[in-house]
């Protein structure tokens, strides 16, 4: 495809079909979805019927790139067992479902080590990943970027290498950068761009990135708050914006917005995404 591959994040509610008339009637060429409610417990069975309608209704229309969020209760590093366990079925449920829809990658929030520090924290994702990937699995697994807001990990790219190199099944494993989260982290991506990209690549690999959560940041650089704002209406600000979905690095990856915004927001912010965009 040619073009501004953007989206948003999307409510399933209504199930699969009607999650991607929404991204074309919004003018998404991508969206992402929780794959269970946010805040954890069992989750629906897919229909098969309505999953594939919503795959053939995308390759109709170009929609691609469906990114499945994992629930951000979800905790495989937390210091109690018992949680750790439920993270581990959950997240072990959701590559099992998402068979059905091999074109899409999973993303998760690393985790928050509750005080255990870092280091610990860091382990217990690396075994959690170690007992959940599968050859066979379709999706790659994403890693988020994070704010650093309380003990979580994921909040530079040294601690996000550190997980991957523990992982024997790595070749699964991406990261999705949030804009938000990097810039609340600490890395200035309104001012030196090019200088954080060059420093992923030294850490992590670009050939690693494989999407981009776009939000724009309620706070300044470093502050480890993680409050989403619109794009152009934040911190971070619209020329900064402007130049990362036309940065060489990021340009052909999917975007997906998570501002503060109904359905009509988010139509209006693509709209003006693809207007900026640099053919
Ligand atoms: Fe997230
Ligand atoms: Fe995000
Ligand atoms: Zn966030």
């Amino acid at each position: 495809m040619m073009g501004l591959r953007i989206g948003c994040h999307l409510s399933s509610a209504k199930g699969f079909l009607a999650m991607a008339q929404t991204a074309d009637r919004i003018g998404a060429g991508t969206f992402q979805f929780f794959t269970r409610n946010p805040r954890g417990g069992a989750a629906k069975e897919w229909r098969p019927e309505d999953v594939e309608a919503m795959r053939s209704f995308c390759r109709e229309k170009d929609i691609a790139k469906p990114l499945a969020h994992a629930p951000y209760t979800l905790n495989v590093c937390a210091a109690q067992p018992r949680v750790r366990e439920f993270a581990l079925e959950t997240f072990t449920d959701d590559l099992r479902r998402l068979q059905m829809i091999p074109e899409a990658m999973y993303n998760f929030h690393p985790g928050s080590h509750v005080g255990q520090g870092a280091e610990a924290g860091i382990a217990l994702i690396a075994d959690t990943l170690n007992r959940v990937l599968r050859e066979e699995q379709t999706a790659t697994v994403l890693l988020e970027t994070m704010a650093g807001k309380g003990s979580e990990v994921g909040r530079s790219f040294e601690e996000l290498r550190q997980i991957i190199e523990r992982v024997e099944l790595s070749q699964k494993l991406g990261v999705c950068l949030d804009t938000c989260h990097v810039w609340d982290g600490g890395y200035d991506i309104a001012e030196h761009l090019d200088e954080t990209l060059e420093e992923f690549d030294r850490v992590v690999g670009l050939e690693r990135l494989q999407a981009v959560h776009l939000n724009d940041s309620m706070n300044p650089c470093g502050s480890h708050k993680d409050r989403h704002q619109k794009i152009g209406q934040g911190c971070i600000g619209r020329e900064a914006f402007e130049r990362i979905i036309n940065h060489p690095a990021l340009r052909a990856l999917p975007f997906y917005l998570e501002t503060p915004n109904e359905l009509e927001g988010y139509q209006e912010e693509i709209r003006m995404l693809k207007g900026l965009y640099r053919e």
